[in-house]
């Protein structure tokens, strides 16, 4: 493999910008390496700037569900391009967009497109707490929600004080109103609202978590989160910026026939470009600026290529609907090659799935952890010099797009199946 294009790359990168790169989690600091540089990219394969070649399974984080360039989306983003590049004013794709996004999720009656999963995320919030005239949010650790103040957010060791900041720079004071409970722990959420219920505006969940490696929502798991808060009029928030239109086209709230109040978007509803939404019961959405007095705007908002791109991508996943089935296919039969491994772990739902390096279920923050994070930098590298891009970090899922060939994925349970548990195991 060679290096030197990146390496050069990188080393200017980091003269100019935090550790070389605009989101950390792209450093690759969490496998002790340094990264490579994109040049392009086409359906399942991405080309860096030394010309190595790799089979894609990170898939820009979530967006690329279709693969990369996939023509039907970029041939109408070329044309749209042509029209101008943003106006500041309505346009009619606005309008397409918003009538498909909430023809797929019937809750969401009315929506409001913003510019990534953050902005959607903050915004939805702070409608809660407008609309609730409330202060308190519920969150689940381990979940991720944007990088917005109030909720980057680790329990404290009085889980039921408010949230202590995951990171430097945000006041105590900003994160005083949020609470964190344990993901799948019914009980938890169930103290924390017998003793603050009627002060909380809104519990936020990832309806299937996916920013602490894949961990799925036990049986009934969502079903009381919707009606604990029905019961205390707290507004039930799914951030489904992975999972909207990932996992169906009606999202997880379909997949687990659970209805939420609010709903946020991003990644695939963008089709590649930064587009977000948040959206929900229309009491809530009305009190919004201009029609309420919760305000919140956006000079580039519904941009008119990122809508394009947007509407593009759903028409081909409306149009094409058994590509889920195929995609969650794929999947498993990645899945089932980790399968053959003991030592590992496997979450998988839908085209979602997350390999763990431990033999200890997965279904919390506490057991993601458990997994060993050098085996896998071990694993990581093994899968590199194999011509396969994985994310660069135990707590990352893997995604598997339309585009994803048969023998690249083939090739890929080869590797798998082929991986040296005792070489790996070295690492501990
Ligand atoms: C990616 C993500 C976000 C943040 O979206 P950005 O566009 O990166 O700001 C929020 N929530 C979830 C569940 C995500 O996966």
């Amino acid at each position: 493999m060679k290096t030197e294009i990146s390496e050069h790359l990188y080393e200017k990168a980091c003269k100019w910008m935090p550790g070389g790169v605009n989101s950390p989690v792209r450093a690759f600091r969490s496998v002790g390496r340094i990264p490579f540089f994109v040049r392009s990219a086409k359906g399942d394969r991405l080309v860096d700037e030394d010309g190595n070649e790799w089979i894609d399974y990170v898939c820009s984080w979530g967006p690329g569900i279709l693969g990369h360039a996939c023509p039907e989306v970029v041939d109408k983003v070329r044309k749209a391009v042509s029209d101008g590049l943003s106006f500041g004013t309505p346009t009619r794709k606005e309008v397409e967009l918003a009538e498909m996004i909430c023809g797929c999720m019937p809750s969401m009656e009315k929506i409001r497109l913003v510019n990534s999963g953050t902005e959607a995320v903050m915004s939805a919030v702070r409608a809660a707490r407008g609309y609730t005239g409330r202060d308190k949010i519920v969150k689940f650790r381990g979940c991720y929600h944007g990088h917005s103040d109030g909720l980057l957010v680790k329990a404290g060791s009085g889980l039921l004080t408010g949230g202590v900041p995951d990171s430097d720079g945000v006041p105590a004071s900003y994160t005083a109103h949020t609470l964190v409970a344990p993901y799948n722990d019914t009980e938890k959420v169930a103290e924390i609202f017998r003793e603050y219920g009627s002060d909380i505006a809104c519990l936020i969940v990832e309806p299937v978590a996916a920013n602490m490696g894949v961990v799925l929502p036990e049986d009934g798991f969502l079903a009381f989160l919707r009606e604990i808060t029905a019961r205390y009029g707290t507004v039930l928030i799914f951030d489904e910026v992975i999972t909207g239109f990932r996992l169906g086209l009606g999202g997880a709230q379909e997949y687990y026939h659970v209805r939420p109040d609010m709903t946020t978007l991003g990644k695939i509803a963008g089709g590649g470009m930064p587009l977000a939404a948040y959206g929900g019961r229309r009491e809530i959405m009305d009190c919004i600026s201009p029609l309420g007095n919760v305000y919140q705007a956006g000079t580039l908002s519904g941009n008119p290529i990122a809508t394009t791109a947007g509407i593009a991508t759903l028409s081909v996943l409306m149009n094409q609907p058994e590509i889920y089935g195929q995609i969650a296919e794929k999947a498993e039969r990645l899945a089932d090659a980790y399968r053959s491994h003991s030592g590992l772990w496997v979450n998988r739902v839908g085209s979602l799935l997350s390999v763990f390096f431990t033999d200890r279920p997965v279904q919390d923050y506490n057991s993601a952890i458990l997994s060993n994070v050098d085996a896998f930098a071990a694993y990581f590298d093994y899968m590199l010099e194999n011509g396969i891009y994985v994310a660069p970090s135990q707590f990352e899922a893997m995604f598997v797009s339309a585009a994803h060939t048969t023998d690249d994925i083939e090739r890929t349970v080869t590797c798998i199946r082929e991986l040296d548990m005792d070489k790996i195991d070295r690492w501990q």
